[in-house]
């Protein structure tokens, strides 16, 4: 008798605007790969539309579900009209709060000139980006949200918090990350950049004495550093020299957005957040509301972010089917956007999401049967 195979519980949130539809395309390439059959999704409401019609954005179901799973996918939540008194918004409480109660506290973005995408930094090729921003998730200036003080509408106050486990557990992370890497493309060499404003504030020179406690620990992998508002500058300027960079949940928040710009579009950008015990894939960008119901989103940042789910699942369990089904699923991002009607509108090109994930899983079967040659 033959040994019995796994099966993974996914449990997926689709959102609000452009959330279902990316989603929907990353479900349909998992479905595709060599492990479908050991995929098994279960689907949760959460968001703006779910708070529009159930009065919360965020059920307790939902949560029960997300924690029972072997991990999460999501596509992405929040609308900009729909918002709490406070005139925050609800649909963003589902990823924020799933992050602090399952304790998500390494936020992975990788950020990668991918080929076919021409990068808006002049004369950058793919190969020439290649780097991680590792954004603590669970502490920062975000874990003042819904705790900050707004006193009769004329002050208000919200506080950053770091704690030396905190930053501990996030700097510990980008050198073990940084080891597993090939360093920076620029020199090859491995190296942390801690990011901050250990100039200015308190919190953040912490954070840097942190680092540096845990970079002596890691003495094998280069410690760098750089202020916040110069690296808005160094992310353009000399992209190729990073390779790990680690900094607070709200600089983690601000700079992927612009690192993700240098390497085509926030359509494209993964996202991993990771805790001991549980993961949450989801693209880094929001729900696009403008975009949404015309099959024009850009769905490879959500198929990346499934990819990296297999990843994690895979050695998390020391599975090698999911580990190979994970690289099968980048390679045919690689090789559809390769392709001269690979790119979606966000970059340049024509392709629907629809086209996108047709073309991901014709190129699966290609790299797939390619193995197996
Ligand atoms: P959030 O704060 O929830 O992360 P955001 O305010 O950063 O959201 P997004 O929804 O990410 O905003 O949108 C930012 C811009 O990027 C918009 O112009 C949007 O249309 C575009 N955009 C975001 N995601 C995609 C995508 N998958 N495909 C195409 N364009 C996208």
């Amino acid at each position: 008798m033959g040994a019995r195979v796994k099966t993974y519980e996914i449990a997926v949130v689709h959102g609000d605007g452009i959330g279902p539809e990316v989603c929907q395309a990353a479900i349909d390439v998992l479905k595709a790969t060599s492990v479908s059959n050991s995929l098994k999704f279960v689907e949760y409401p959460a968001g703006a539309n779910h708070y529009l019609k159930a009065g919360t954005a965020f059920p307790d179901e939902t949560f029960e579900g997300c924690k029972r799973s072997d991990a999460i996918l999501h596509g992405a939540a929040g609308l900009p009209g729909v918002t709490y008194p406070d005139g925050t918004e609800t649909g963003i409480e589902f990823g924020l709060q799933l992050r602090f109660r399952l304790d998500l506290y390494a936020n992975v973005r990788p950020i990668k000139l991918r080929p076919g995408v021409t990068s808006r930094l002049r004369d950058r090729k793919p190969g020439d980006i290649d780097y991680v921003i590792l954004r603590e998730n669970t502490e920062g200036l975000y874990a003042a949200r819904g705790n900050g003080v707004n006193l009769r509408d004329e002050v208000a106050v919200d506080s950053l918090v770091v704690t030396r486990k905190g930053i501990e557990r996030i700097c510990r992370t980008a050198f073990e990350l940084a080891r597993k890497r090939n360093g920076a493309p620029g020199d090859g060499k491995k190296r942390v950049t801690v990011c901050d404003k250990a100039n200015v504030l308190r919190t953040y020179a912490f954070f840097r004495r942190v680092f540096n406690e845990v970079a002596e620990q890691n003495p094998d992998i280069e410690a760098d550093y750089a202020y916040a508002d110069a690296m808005t500058v160094y992310l353009l300027e000399r992209p190729e020299y990073y390779d790990v960079i680690v900094m607070e949940n709200m600089f983690g928040d601000i700079m992927s957005d612009l690192a993700a710009a240098t390497v085509g579009s926030m359509g494209m950008s993964p996202s991993s957040e990771l805790g001991d015990s549980h993961g949450f894939f989801q693209a880094a960008h929001g729900s696009a509301p403008t975009i949404a119901g015309q099959n024009i989103a850009n769905p490879y940042g959500t198929i990346l972010s499934a990819a990296s789910m297999l990843q994690w699942l895979g050695e998390r369990h020391a599975d090698e089917r999911l580990l190979s089904a994970a690289n099968q699923m980048e390679n045919g991002v690689d090789a559809a956007m390769a392709t001269s009607n690979g790119l979606t509108r966000d970059l340049g090109g024509t392709a629907t999401t629809t086209d996108v994930t047709r073309m991901v899983i014709d190129r699966l079967s290609s790299t797939a049967r390619h193995a197996a040659e």
